[in-house]
C-alpha cells in the first residue's frame, strides 16, 4: 500500500528514512542479537542510544550546559502538573498567559497548587491570536511565566517573546520543537511531547536550568520531582527506551536536512504555499492573524458545513488524509511538521486551487 500525506496534528507523519531504518534495526540493534526494546535500560549499548539522542538535541537547539535534557513520560499533559509542583516553590504564584486549550489546561492545573495570574487570553476571539502583553499586568514576584510557542489547535505562534525579566520563562514547545530555532537561553524550562515532531507518543522531552531543580513542593511524588531524573540521567526507573531510540534516529535525521535553521527555511516555505493561497482565495479563508501564523498547524475553513465535508472527502481520496478541523474551529487544520514533504503540501494546495475552480 502506498503511503498517504497525514496532516494529523499529532501523532503525526514521520520521516519515511527514519521508518525505514527502524524498521531495519527492529529485530537485531547494531548486531547485538535482540531489538533495542528487549535491552537493559542499564546497558552499555542503552546507555550510549539515551547518551548520543541527548547530545545530538543539544547541538541541534545549542543548549547551553547550565541546563538539563530531561527524558520523561506523561505526555505534555505531565508537564501542567510536574511544573507548578516543582517550580511554584518561592511566593506560590505563576503568570500564564491562555492562547488555546493546552494553556488554559496548564493554568487549570497550576491553580491547584498555587495563584495562577491571567495575564491576557484570546479566548473571546476563539483563540484566533496572540494577545496583546501589557507588561504592567506581569507579576514581578511570579515563581515563573507559562507560555504555549505554538498553539496546535489553533494555529497561532509567538513570533516574539515576551520579557519577562528574572522571572523564569516556561514554554510549551510540543508541537514546535525543532521546527524552528528558540534561544534556550531566554527561557527557565521548555518542554514538548515527542509525537508531533519528534517520534511515538510515550516520550516527554524537558529542557530545564539547573539553578531551577531541587526545591519541589514537600508532597511531590518521587517521579515527578525533575531534580531526581536530572541526577539519574533519566534513568531513575525504566525509561520509554524505543521512544528515546526513536527520538535520536529523528534528530540525526534533522542533523542531515542541515539543523534546524534549514528546517525552520523549508517550514517557511511549505507554510507560505498554503497562506499565499489562502489570501488570494475567493472560496477559502484562514481563521488566524497573519502576524500570528503558525508554521506547523494552519486551520482553514469553507463558507459552509457541506462544502467543508466535500472537501475533506475529495483530499481523502487523493491520499491528503487527518485535514478536519478541531471540533472547536471546524473546517479543516493542515499539521505540516517537519516530516510532511513539500509535495504533500503543494498537492494539497493543487486541491484547494482546483475545489475552488469548481466551486465558485
Ligand atoms: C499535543 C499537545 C499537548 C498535549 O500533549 P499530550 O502528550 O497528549 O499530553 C500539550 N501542548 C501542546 C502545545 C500540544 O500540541
Amino acid at each position: 500500500m502506498e503511503r498517504v500525506f497525514n496532516f494529523s496534528a499529532g501523532p503525526s507523519m514521520l520521516p519515511l528514512e527514519v521508518l525505514e531504518k527502524a524498521q531495519k534495526e527492529f529485530v537485531c540493534y547494531s548486531s547485538c542479537g535482540m531489538s533495542v526494546m528487549e535491552m537493559s535500560h542499564r546497558s552499555k549499548m542503552f546507555e550510549d542510544i539515551i547518551s548520543r539522542a541527548e547530545s545530538s538535541l543539544r547541538d541541534l537547539m545549542k543548549i547551553p550546559s547550565n541546563y538539563k535534557v530531561l527524558f520523561l513520560q506523561g505526555g505534555g499533559s505531565l508537564q501542567f502538573s510536574m511544573i507548578p509542583l516543582n517550580l511554584m516553590n518561592k511566593n506560590k504564584k505563576a503568570d500564564y498567559v491562555i492562547t488555546g486549550q493546552w494553556a488554559k489546561k496548564a493554568a487549570q492545573e497550576a491553580a491547584r497548587y498555587g495563584n495562577v495570574n491571567i495575564v491576557a487570553s484570546s479566548e473571546d476571539t476563539t483563540f484566533d491570536r496572540i494577545p496583546q502583553l501589557d507588561p504592567s499586568k506581569f507579576d514581578p514576584e511570579a515563581d515563573y511565566f507559562y507560555i504555549t510557542l505554538n498553539n496546535t489547535i489553533y494555529g497561532t505562534r509567538y513570533t516574539k517573546l515576551p520579557d519577562t525579566g528574572d522571572v523564569p520563562l516556561v514554554g510549551d514547545m510540543s508541537s514546535s520543537i525543532l521546527a524552528e530555532e528558540v534561544d534556550i537561553t531566554k527561557f527557565g524550562l521548555l518542554f514538548a511531547g515527542a509525537q508531533k515532531n519528534i517520534g511515538p507518543a510515550g516520550v516527554t522531552i524537558v529542557i530545564v536550568r539547573e539553578d531551577l531543580l531541587g526545591n519541589a513542593m514537600e508532597f511531590t511524588p518521587t517521579m515527578l520531582k525533575y531534580d531526581i531524573h536530572a541526577k539519574e540521567n533519566s534513568l531513575y526507573n525504566t525509561p520509554p527506551t524505543f521512544g528515546i531510540y526513536f527520538a535520536g534516529l529523528v534528530f540525526d535525521w534533522v542533523k542531515e536536512q542541515g539543523g534546524i535553521a534549514q528546517l525552520q527555511k523549508i517550514n517557511e516555505y511549505k507554510a507560505g504555499l498554503i497562506y499565499d493561497f489562502l489570501d488570494e482565495s475567493k472560496l477559502f479563508r484562514g481563521t488566524v492573524v497573519k502576524e500570528h501564523r503558525s508554521l506547523m498547524n494552519i486551520p482553514f475553513v469553507l463558507p459552509t458545513e457541506e462544502l467543508n465535508a466535500r472537501f475533506i472527502k475529495e483530499a481523502e481520496a487523493k491520499g491528503l488524509v487527518n485535514l478536519k478541523g478541531h471540533r472547536t474551529v471546524g473546517g479543516m487544520r493542515a499539521s505540516i511538521y517537519n516530516a510532511m514533504p513539500v509535495e504533500g503540501v503543494k498537492a494539497l494546495v493543487e486541491l484547494m486551487k482546483k475545489f475552488e475552480m469548481e466551486n465558485r
